[in-house]
């Protein structure tokens, strides 16, 4: 919703722009003493006003606040191709899900894999660099842990229903976690679920888990903690391991039907 003329938007725009970190600034607006403006990312990270060194002050600038509600802001994915332009209420929901946020590998801690570009081309990516490790659901797919490895934390990557989704295995002190994360807008997370079984012969009872998968965007971490995933002690799991060594379990990505 522009409610100036093109030409002084774009001379607003020129005003916003952080000394920091290049980018246009959302309120809050701080300030230094000689009345530099600096975004509240950087702000933090900085000692002195990248402008004129002088102190940074813990004082708004409520002024150039105020006018950020005239003008519509420029994704900062522009640079890969985004053209759409927000008002300063929706562009941070926008770049969110922008489609042109530049993805990572999720490789890249695992193997160092370097690649960056837009989700769109990220399959063909994991296709062509890393098949070894990606899976097309075709009914329940076989996974395999090696319990002897002594850092345990694998990925995977499996497509289902023409979404995409990581798998996350890890050991921690005697848990064994397992995290299925759809990657997407996190809104959709949750219109899938996965299903993990241990089954090793008819004389052991087997152990089936069900859980919603959570959003890529989430923190690891906190999918952990907050058992917002598959979580069993290796006592436990230890009788599924079979006579060469592997852990052998099934998943299965499904979608879940929506509550009338
Ligand atoms: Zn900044
Ligand atoms: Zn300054
Ligand atoms: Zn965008
Ligand atoms: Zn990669």
């Amino acid at each position: 919703m522009k409610t100036v003329k093109p030409d002084l938007s774009q001379g607003l725009l020129s005003e916003l722009q952080c000394p920091g970190c290049m980018e246009y600034m959302l309120p809050p607006i701080e300030t230094c003493m000689n009345g530099h403006n600096i975004c509240s990312k950087c702000k933090p990270k900085l000692k002195e006003c990248p402008a004129c060194r002088k102190p940074l002050l813990n004082m708004r600038n409520f002024a150039l606040e105020n006018l950020t509600r005239k003008i519509d802001y420029p994704c900062t994915n522009r640079k890969f191709g985004c053209k759409e332009t927000h008002s300063v209420d929706f562009i941070i929901d926008h770049q969110v899900t922008c489609v042109y946020a530049p993805f990572t590998c999720p490789f890249l801690k695992h193997n160092k894999c370097a690649w960056i570009d837009i989700l769109k081309n990220l399959k063909n990516h994991l296709l062509e660099c890393h098949s070894q490790d990606v899976r097309e659901q075709n009914g329940e797919t076989n996974l395999i842990i090696n319990p002897e490895s002594k850092e345990l934390r694998g990925y995977k990557v499996m497509f289902a229903y023409n979404e995409m989704f990581y798998i996350y295995i890890q050991r921690r002190a005697t848990n064994y976690y397992i995290a299925v994360t759809y990657v997407g807008k996190p809104e959709n997370a949750s219109k899938y679920g996965y299903k993990i079984s241990f089954k090793k012969s008819e004389s052991i009872e087997s152990i089936t888990v069900c859980h919603v998968s959570r959003s890529v965007n989430e923190e690891l971490n906190k999918i952990f903690e907050s058992g917002n995933c598959f979580k069993l002690p290796y006592d436990l799991l230890k009788r599924y391991v079979t006579c060469d060594g592997q852990l052998r379990y099934k998943l299965e990505i499904f979608e879940v039907s929506p509550v009338r």
